[in-house]
């Protein structure tokens, strides 16, 4: 039996493609239905989007045999005497449609002003962040963004990471461009990885190669550690930089003493050499068209003034430019969580770090852990008056729960409760202030109270640490799922909301 949606799209081939997305909106009995933003005509083929109450899929649909429907894998539909197949969201699919529309290919944002990371867990929160970002001026989202750590706990590829943002792109028909970010990458391997599936944007986490806890050390310690470099590299840094100043726009100039010189060098010295091999291995592969982002965060000391400045020169005398510097701020940015410092002293330093980008070069700050850091926000956007990076992650994992939890209240208290299970695991990936007996029991609370367990900083660390316990329970994951994908329409009204409050917060220009 032919759908009645079906029939009517091949009905309606012949004309212009604005008319059958009017037309396709008209209410129907039939069980699947259009995205309306989806629907395309390319040389004589109709491409779209579609959902029934089990799955999303595209559907082609040709006036003639042959042309591009052929490129399509899929089983053929409807009638004899109609060219229409039916094709799964996978790897081909997904190929094709970067090919036949470049805007859903991501693309470096190097020379975009705010950028926001919209990491998605489970692929189908981008049509949410998508119509957020519409809703102001000047922002572009990264869709696609995991860390190798998200990647393990969710069992994806950063192929699939890139294939679920490139069918949500075409799912809304967004054509703004958007980017894809191989997140918190330490090895050339795992860089390489990200590349081959087409992630114009790597940022590179020093935490390995860097040496922290030199902070920390006695200045015999670091004058030892700092005799072991080779000696024109030794004269080639007292030179550069100690007595030296480094002015910055509208801050006090950045004075290196010799112990401050000895100890940078310690602390980045290998670091900025990993650096520049990685810059050359992006270069080779990607012309000048990635984006590197430098991130020093995953640390437990802050990022001082001069740690900034030297990095920075010693970046540029390696000849690499980065599209973002991603410090270590005074405070905490916890997961899923407010701000937890404070705010002047926050503010102060930031601002500083804003200087000296501006200075060398214009990059952007970028700031890791960004979700719901509301008590900061306006600081962040006033500051860099909108030229930034703001990573977010989990917190749109979260909104699913939320979702969850106002709609589906079984499946929310199973999931709750292997979160709770799976907690002390997976502290010892990610690290938060929580502990389990802050946790409510939840057989004590009235249903209709399950929402405002999301809006508890204890919960929604839990919850927020713990997704890769819950989606790979294969009890839970099936059922999961299939209520994301009844609700998948109030699941992207959730995060759009969720995300147009963050980009009000940051003070950006709301479009008329
Ligand atoms: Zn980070």
């Amino acid at each position: 039996m032919m759908k009645k949606a079906i029939k009517k799209v091949s009905n309606l081939l012949g004309q212009p493609q604005e008319h059958i997305r009017h037309h396709i909106t008209q209410p129907d009995d039939s069980d699947i239905s259009f995205y309306r933003n989806s629907i395309h005509k390319f040389d004589g083929s109709l491409i779209a989007m579609a959902r029934d109450h089990v799955s999303r899929f595209l559907i082609v649909f040709s006036e003639r045999q042959g042309g591009v429907i052929t490129r399509f894998t899929g089983e053929q539909i409807g009638d004899v005497g109609i060219h229409a197949r039916l094709c799964p969201l996978d790897a081909t699919n997904a190929a094709v449609l970067r090919e036949l529309f470049f805007w859903t290919t991501p693309v470096s944002l190097k020379k975009q002003k705010t950028t926001i990371g919209c990491g998605d867990r489970l692929g189908l929160a981008s049509a949410g962040h998508i119509a957020a970002i519409k809703h102001f001026d000047g922002v572009k989202p990264v869709l696609a963004q995991q860390s190798m750590r998200e990647l393990k706990l969710t069992n994806r590829t950063y192929r699939q990471v890139v294939d679920d943002a490139v069918f949500q792109v075409f799912q809304v028909g967004y054509e703004g461009g958007y980017g894809a970010d191989g997140d918190h990458l330490k090895t050339i391997p795992d860089i390489d990885l990200a590349l081959e599936s087409g992630m114009p944007m790597i940022t590179l986490d020093l935490s390995d190669v860097m040496r922290a806890d030199a902070a920390k050390w006695g200045a015999g310690e670091i004058e030892k550690e700092f005799a072991t470099f080779p000696e024109a590299e030794r004269s080639r840094l007292l030179a550069n930089y100690a007595g030296k100043e480094f002015s910055i726009a509208k801050s006090p100039a950045v004075k290196f003493s010799k112990a401050a010189v000895m100890r940078c060098a310690v602390m980045y010295h290998k670091a900025m050499d990993f650096a520049a091999e990685v810059n050359s291995f992006l270069k080779q592969r990607r012309g000048e068209d990635y984006d590197l982002e430098i991130s020093i965060d995953e640390t437990t000391v802050p990022t001082l003034p001069e740690d900034h400045v030297f990095i920075i020169n010693e970046l540029h005398h390696r000849k690499v430019k980065p599209s973002s510097i991603a410090p270590r701020f005074i405070g905490e940015f916890q997961k899923g969580i407010d701000y937890i410092g404070d705010n002047e002293k926050f503010s102060s330093q930031f601002a500083i770090h804003c200087a000296i980008a501006a200075t060398y070069g214009g990059y952007k700050i970028s700031v890791h852990s960004g979700s719901d850091k509301f008590a900061v926000f306006p600081a962040i956007g006033s500051l860099t008056k909108g030229h930034v990076h703001l990573k977010t992650a989990g917190t749109s994992w979260l909104e699913s729960l939320r979702m969850l939890a106002e709609e589906e209240h079984i499946l929310f208290k199973v999931i709750y409760k292997r979160a709770l299970i799976g907690f002390n695991e997976a502290t010892k990936l990610y690290h938060v202030k929580t502990n389990l007996s802050m946790a409510p029991d939840i057989d004590k609370l009235y249903e209709d109270d399950y929402p405002k367990l999301l809006n508890r900083d204890d919960v929604r660390q839990i919850l927020h640490i713990t997704y890769g316990t819950i989606l790979n329970d294969h009890s839970i994951r099936p059922m999961f799922f299939s209520a994301m994908h009844k609700h998948e329409e109030y699941y992207h009204e959730l995060v759009m909301a969720h995300f147009e409050k963050h980009l009000s917060a940051l003070k950006l220009t709301r479009r008329a």
